[in-house]
């Protein structure tokens, strides 16, 4: 299988202290890959590190493309839409004006009006909402309106922060079902950060273990649920 993404020898700082030490990972063109890891262990970094919101050094390279000296516009326009904690979507605009701006680097109108029907189409309930400020929907709405604003960039991989963070179990079950026709029907690679392992796993084909900004385990989902030390600190069996 290709790769989408091949980072090497990825270093990340806040100020002067490091977060990242140094990290060797890649993503398989159409895969969900997911980081694992306690809280501060670097999941975060390494997508803010990917995006270009933080100070790194190393080697990521798109589909060949070298990012790591590329601004987040840059990155942003080169395929990587990045999901990121809390959303990120503008309260006072309506839903449908979210969307609108997910495309802001496109000028294809035709495809931008398609688009947000495909993204209706994922998600029925922003469709009911479009006109709706985006600061008075629920939890879950907000989410999806997160990811759909996402898929307007057309992008090649998704980076989620957390996306279940806060929401209701059965929003969550919702969403992540979503996630998973949008790989499949898209071909979009994902990489899924989440404290929820079990579930993660469950979406994800390849998964990464950070802890305190180094990878210690890596391999697929089944390998990675079979896991003693997955087992016992993030699966709770
Ligand atoms: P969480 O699940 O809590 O978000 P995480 O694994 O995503 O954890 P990061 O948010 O990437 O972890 O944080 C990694 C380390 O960097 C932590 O020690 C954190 O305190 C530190 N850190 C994160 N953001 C900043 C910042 N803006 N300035 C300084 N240090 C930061």
């Amino acid at each position: 299988m290709s790769q989408i993404l091949e980072v090497k020898g990825l270093e990340a700082s806040y100020g002067p202290t490091k977060v990242l030490h140094g990290l060797d990972f890649s993503l398989d063109q159409g895969g969900v890959t997911t980081i694992l890891g306690a809280n501060g262990a670097g999941k975060t970094t390494t997508l803010r590190a990917i995006s270009g919101m933080v100070t790194r050094s190393g080697k990521i390279s798109l589909a060949g493309t070298e990012l790591s000296s590329l601004s987040t516009a840059d990155i942003t326009r080169r395929g990587i839409a990045h999901v990121p904690e809390g959303r990120g979507t503008f309260v006072r605009m309506s839903t449908e004006d979210n969307l609108r701006l997910g495309a802001y680097s496109r000028n294809d109108k035709a495809a931008i009006a398609e688009d947000m029907e495909r993204v209706y189409t994922y998600f029925p309930i922003l469709k009911q909402r479009r006109g709706q400020q985006a600061g008075t929907l629920s939890g879950g709405e907000a989410q999806m309106l997160a990811v759909g604003r996402a898929l307007m960039l057309r992008p090649r991989l998704l980076l989620l922060d957390e996306p279940s963070f806060g929401l209701a179990p059965l929003i969550v079950q919702e969403l992540f079902a979503i996630l998973k026709r949008i790989n499949d029907e898209e071909g979009v690679s994902m990489l899924l950060v989440e404290q929820n392992a079990a579930l993660a796993l469950e979406l994800a084909d390849h998964a990464y273990l950070l802890e305190t900004g180094n990878i210690v385990i890596s391999g697929t989902s089944e390998s990675i649920l079979e896991n003693e030390t997955v087992r016992r600190s993030y699966l709770g069996y």
